[in-house]
């Protein structure tokens, strides 16, 4: 498969899916200033903190059985740029690699950037830069797939580290950051928590591999809703597997795991149903005057992503 305009529309129209302020309670320890061996650090810490909070919400319905695997399960972040994450549910380890957290980070400040200045082409762009990088990678299995040579969407753009940092320390764009890097977050630590308390074996092909993910899935995003986080802001992990693997999407039966587009589908339908179950949520639409735009947003992402289905996408 070779970039081409498929891509390019691709990767445009994922900017344009979600951008929305809310008040859902965000975490005011992260600070736009770090740099990215602090945020890495940061966000680490950031997973081991949720863990005890997931497990309180969860416990009450826990089997003795379940209760002992869940004081057992232990986060390693893995300091290598793999994209991935993984549970191993027999030793009770779930796996962040941060080359999947520093994927979502480049991914999250280019929405913010898109969201706070109305430049979504520049953000796609970079986007169908990463996945050329990516291409080559994948044609030259020797060459490093060191994630350090790819440009930082701030690099990509041209803002130095001041210009940059001080851009990110904007309200509206920290807000956005945070709060689609947080849920993101989230959401991978409960799909990896989802695989540890459904007990999931190595399965035994792949239609049955997409359903334990899917099952996965599913118990993400109620982890989710208990814990005050919506599915509706995790497109960031989601684009960072489309672009990394992008014939996902295109080859769904083939492939281990349900196609990344169909995952954010489910995530903004079920996390726009969550946001709009929470009064407090409610309240704000009603008093900002945007309970007619979050519909329209709403129609409009997912009207995004229909658009990225298109039978014509180019084949391998
Ligand atoms: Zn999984």
């Amino acid at each position: 498969m070779s970039g081409g305009a498929w891509r390019r529309r691709l990767y445009g129209s994922f900017i344009f899916v979600i951008f929305l302020t809310s008040s859902l309670a965000i975490s005011d320890e992260i600070s736009a200033q770090k740099s990215s061996a602090e945020v890495l650090e940061w966000y680490g810490q950031l997973l081991e903190t949720q863990i005890p909070k997931i497990r309180d919400l969860i416990r009450p319905n826990m089997t003795a059985e379940e209760r002992e695997i869940d004081a057992r399960v232990r986060i390693r972040v893995i300091r290598d740029d793999v994209n991935n994450a993984a549970a191993f549910v027999g030793n009770s380890i779930i796996e962040i690699h941060v080359g999947l957290v520093r994927a979502m980070d480049m991914i999250t400040s280019a929405r913010a950037y898109a969201m706070a200045t109305g430049d979504r082409t520049a953000p796609g762009e970079w986007l169908t830069y990463v996945a050329e990088e990516i291409d080559q990678w994948r044609s030259n299995p020797k060459q490093a797939r060191d994630l350090g040579n790819i440009q930082s969407f701030a690099t990509f753009v041209e803002m130095d580290k001041a210009e940059w940092e001080s851009f990110r320390a904007t309200p509206a764009v920290g807000q956005q950051f945070d709060i689609e890097m947080n849920s993101s977050l989230m959401w991978l630590v409960g799909h990896e928590l989802g695989h540890h308390f459904l007990k999931h074996k190595r399965p035994s092909d792949l239609s049955k591999s997409r359903e334990q993910e899917e099952q996965a899935d599913e118990i993400a995003r109620r982890l989710m809703r208990d814990t005050g986080y919506s599915p509706y802001f995790t497109s960031p992990v989601l684009i960072a597997f489309a672009v990394w693997e992008p014939e996902a999407d295109l080859y769904e039966s083939a492939s281990t795991h349900p196609a990344p587009l169909t995952r954010i589908e489910h995530n903004l339908r079920n996390g726009a149903e969550q946001l709009l179950e929470d009064p407090d949520f409610r309240l704000y639409l009603r008093d900002t005057g945007q309970e007619a735009s979050f519909q329209e947003q709403i129609a409009a992402d997912l009207k995004a992503l229909q658009t990225l289905r298109l039978p014509n996408w180019g084949a391998p």
